[in-house]
């Protein structure tokens, strides 16, 4: 049983679909940034947040082992007390149940889990349109100390039983990934999938093993929803081939600046800048279209950067910095980018000098075209 359904459980014999409390009705739950049972209160969302309470943060109620916290509306801390109720009395099962399970392997000095998972697709949203996103890992081995996944992710882990491990040391691989995705196209028909780059890297190291965002994409290429997919590695050449075959594909990289010293001293373990500009050529050749996402900004000459996206992204994300996360330290080498004004001023900076040559700007999660 995957964690989704082990937090579910939580709340037995509560059933997707049942009310928690009058007009409080359960609608799922996600395992990826973090552990959440997930509400619709008066046809409103309200998710609630399931944390082990030995692990500092917010809460609106505590039990015996578990801290629950949420976020939406003014129901939340009856809805909590509500979640609370039911888990005390399952909760001492499902955690054991997680802890016996609890078994990792080392592949390349990574700790790695291989799970099954009974769903994959996840519902999100960018303003009014709808998408889905996609995990076959969880956990990245990357490791970019800046990742704002970081958080989230160990937090599965906790409550997962697995022990503390650096950010950038393990990650979950969903191994039946593939199968649940052609399952989860019929049965939901997505109009719009996003690899997600919340939770992982789909080209980090392990997909040179396990193969499981290849055949994700190959299940995607017999359907017809628009494919979403970013990177910061090189094994995205690996599929050129199988990329140039899905006609509503967005194939995009991130590149936060153009000063690769400055990308070395943030993310040591992805692909250079060079090597960055390079994958988004190999794929503009191969008529996929491309797209740069620039988040956070992170030290260099703006007209520079600008320069090298015109050539080869047909449009840019740019976002801010989102917290330092595992960065505080990083940063004080380069203490003027932790700042709102600076992130801000070099975001207006760098869109103006992208508009200036023509390239269209993101404004959301989603490309220009789809929003
Ligand atoms: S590559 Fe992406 S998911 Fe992986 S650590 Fe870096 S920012 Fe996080």
């Amino acid at each position: 049983m995957d964690l989704r359904d082990q937090l579910l459980r939580l709340l037995s014999p509560l059933r997707v679909g049942d009310e928690l409390l009058p007009g409080v009705r359960l609608t799922g739950a996600s395992d990826e940034a973090g552990c959440r049972l997930d509400f619709e209160v008066d046809g409103k969302r309200l998710d609630v947040e399931v944390a082990p309470l030995e692990e500092p943060g917010p809460a609106a109620v505590k039990t015996a082992r578990l801290r629950l916290y949420y976020h939406g509306n003014g129901d939340g801390m009856r809805v909590c007390r509500a979640v609370a109720e039911r888990a005390r009395e399952n909760e001492a099962q499902v955690l054991a149940e997680l802890a016996a399970g609890a078994r990792e392997i080392e592949i390349d000095d990574a700790r790695v889990r291989e799970v099954q998972v009974t769903r994959l697709l996840q519902p999100a949203a960018a303003g009014s349109v709808r998408y889905h996103t996609l995990s076959p890992y969880v956990g990245c081995v990357i490791g970019c100390r800046f990742c704002y996944a970081q958080a989230g992710v160990a937090r599965v882990r906790r409550l997962s039983g697995l022990k503390e491990a650096p950010w950038g040391s393990y990650a979950d691989v969903r191994v039946n990934a593939p199968s649940v995705l052609a399952r989860e196209l019929e049965e939901i028909r997505p109009s719009i999938v996003k690899f997600c780059p919340l939770v992982s890297d789909p080209y980090q190291a392990l997909e040179r093993r396990y193969r499981l965002t290849r055949a994700c994409l190959e299940v995607l290429a017999q359907g017809t929803a628009a494919v979403l997919l970013l990177t910061r590695a090189q094994q995205i050449l690996d599929d050129v081939a199988l990329l140039a075959r899905m006609p509503r594909l967005w194939a995009g990289v991130s590149i936060p600046t153009s000063d690769d010293s400055v990308r070395a001293h943030f993310e040591p373990r992805a692909a250079s800048v060079g090597e960055r500009v390079e994958i988004l050529r190999a794929l503009r050749a191969a008529n996929i279209r491309t797209h740069a996402v620039v988040q956070p900004l992170l030290p260099g000459p703006v007209e520079e950067l600008a320069e090298m996206l015109a050539d080869c992204a047909d449009s840019v994300r740019i976002d801010v910095l989102h917290g330092e996360h595992g960065a505080g330290r990083d940063f004080d080498a380069h203490r003027e980018a932790r700042g709102d004004e600076w992130q801000r001023n070099q975001a207006e900076a760098l869109a103006s000098a992208l508009k200036a040559r023509g390239i269209p700007i993101w404004r959301d999660e989603l490309p220009p075209e789809l929003e």
